[in-house]
């Protein structure tokens, strides 16, 4: 089965995310004109007539600046070019054809690669009919007139461009690796951390989209581990103000957080953890993914015997009552512990997908349970009588009992606890749920 891939070139704002978008029936990029970040994200799945793609959108990965160099240009295409099956060559009825186009096709006819023209824009008959300037671009016999925001003419385009694909394709050709997001303040270390991934082992998996060092969804094989890093370099700014850069970084996070199995929190050992960062770990845990944190930049502080030991706690206690999170002591700039923090991280998944049987479970639950039950109250007695772990995709228990409205929070933090201590779960919020038997 093929990862059937789908490149979208063309130069800036002809509406090339506005088309991935729908193409990948993802809700809205941030279309965020003032500021100028209009890049959501650049590497989605989309199925048509049954067959399953992958889209790029080549633009989120150069500079999207009205003074687009040749080279970026280039960098475009030749990813296109590199990785796609199909291309759509993206222009603007409404602008009218552009110097920039010209330049767009004269690199795009280097590729043998199928290239379909596409006039965006094209919102009325009237402009739809107003196309025919572009076939002096010379790059292809025929012009599909489309509009990305209304979605017309996009499904006669779909219906030709799939005749390429030979198979059905796989849905989600990343379904089963890990996810993980680098998360953090300006400045910790987060890029240095994944170039340096990247530099271990230069074994980049090819085989699908995304695989380019500027992708969003960037595939790994380091350390022998296979994973995916979310979000490294894909949300670029269109313009260079930078009253937003705040906003531009939390959005940036927030998607990556959402997309992601685990997330790697990292902080500047020099600065300690702050505010924004017990804000992301919080957010992490109410969207139940893996944690992870990074204690990075370990080269700047005067070591004692303590000092990992003390620091640990000190973060442990301004994250309270979270307290299963893993912390691993970094430097990538001496490559310290960089192997320990994928290796960490893999763990935390492999715990979220974990399942234990329900024997397992009783055998140990039932006699804590027996030895503290839950307190009786207003003179009635609460039974637990067996528990399981629900078939969700993050570690859910259910105790079966007979009052399960009267169980209070420290009851259920007392089970979460026996739990950890049980069978671990080491990086993962897991849930206790009561249901009456
Ligand atoms: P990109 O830079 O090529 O990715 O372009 P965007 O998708 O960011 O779109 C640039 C601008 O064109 C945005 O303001 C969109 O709302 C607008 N746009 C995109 N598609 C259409 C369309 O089909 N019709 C009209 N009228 N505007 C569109
Ligand atoms: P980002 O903004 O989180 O992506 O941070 P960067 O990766 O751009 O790093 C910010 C600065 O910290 C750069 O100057 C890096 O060289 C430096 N840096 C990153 N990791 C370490 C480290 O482990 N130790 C030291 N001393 N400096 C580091």
């Amino acid at each position: 089965m093929s990862t059937n891939i789908i490149a979208i070139v063309g130069r800036p704002n002809v509406g090339k995310s506005t088309l991935f978008n729908r193409l990948v029936g993802r809700r809205q990029a941030i279309m965020d004109n003032e500021s100028g970040v209009t890049r959501d994200r650049s590497y989605g799945h989309g199925e048509w007539c049954g067959k399953f793609f992958t889209v790029i959108d080549t633009g989120g990965y150069v500079h999207g600046s009205d003074d687009i160099f040749e080279g970026e240009i280039n960098k475009q295409v030749e990813l296109a070019i590199k990785e796609a099956d199909v291309i759509l060559f993206m222009v603007d009825v409404d602008a009218g054809l552009t110097g920039l186009d010209e330049e767009f096709a004269n690199v795009l006819r280097r590729s043998d690669k199928p290239i379909y023209l596409v006039a965006n824009k094209a919102d009325t008959n009237a402009r739809a009919h107003q196309v025919g300037e572009f076939y002096a671009l010379g790059i292809a016999e025929e012009i599909y007139p489309i509009s990305s925001q209304s979605g017309s003419g996009t499904g006669d385009l779909l219906d030709e461009v799939v005749k390429h694909f030979k198979d059905e394709g796989i849905e989600d050709p990343t379904a089963g690796i890990p996810k993980i997001a680098v998360l953090g303040r300006p400045n910790v270390g987060k890029s240095s951390f994944v170039n340096l991934l990247l530099g271990v082992e230069r074994n980049i998996v090819t085989d699908i989209a995304g695989t380019t060092r500027d992708a969003i969804h960037s595939h790994y094989n380091a350390f022998g581990k296979e994973f995916i890093i979310v979000d490294t370099a894909g949300l670029r700014r269109k313009s260079k103000v930078s009253e937003d850069i705040e906003f531009y970084s939390v959005m940036r996070s927030v998607r990556a957080l959402e997309d992601a199995d685990v997330c790697i929190v990292m902080l500047d050992a020099t600065r300690g953890i702050e505010a924004q960062d017990v804000n992301i770990i919080a957010l992490a845990e109410k969207n139940r993914k893996g944690i992870v944190i990074l204690v990075n930049k370990w080269d700047l502080v005067e070591k004692d015997t303590n000092s990992t030991k003390e620091f640990e706690e000190e973060i442990l206690s301004k994250i309270a009552p979270i307290k299963y999170v893993p912390v691993i002591f970094t430097s990538v700039l001496t490559k310290q512990r960089i192997h320990k923090a994928i290796e960490v991280a893999m763990e935390v998944y492999d715990n979220k997908t974990r399942k234990i049987p329900t024997s397992k479970l009783n055998d140990a639950l039932l006699p804590d349970i027996e030895r503290y039950p839950p307190p009786a109250i207003k003179g009635k007695f609460i039974k637990i009588k067996y528990v399981t772990q629900l078939p969700t995709h993050n570690p859910t228990f259910a105790f079966f009992c007979n009052l399960p409205q009267y169980l209070k929070e420290s009851y259920t933090r007392y089970l979460e606890n026996r739990i950890r201590e049980h069978f671990g779960f080491k990086g993962v919020p897991i849930k206790v749920l009561f249901k009456k038997k």
